[in-house]
């Protein structure tokens, strides 16, 4: 597996304003196929995520 974007075909990297998002310069961009799938698993994580702090908190 690639060490520069482990897969994902993004290199990600943090700066002053956050975290930017690039093509990997070893494995290229991902499609916009597998970039859409990424997201919305992501999304997904973060609503789990959420839905999991609310429910502590509430508990
Ligand atoms: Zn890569």
């Amino acid at each position: 597996m690639c060490g520069i974007c482990k897969g994902t075909n993004v290199k990600h990297e943090i700066v002053d304003s956050g975290y930017t998002f690039e093509p990997c310069p070893v494995c290229g961009p991902q499609t916009k196929e597998e970039h859409d799938r990424e997201f919305a698993e992501l999304y997904k994580k973060l609503d789990e995520a959420e839905a999991l702090y609310k429910k502590e908190k509430t508990a």
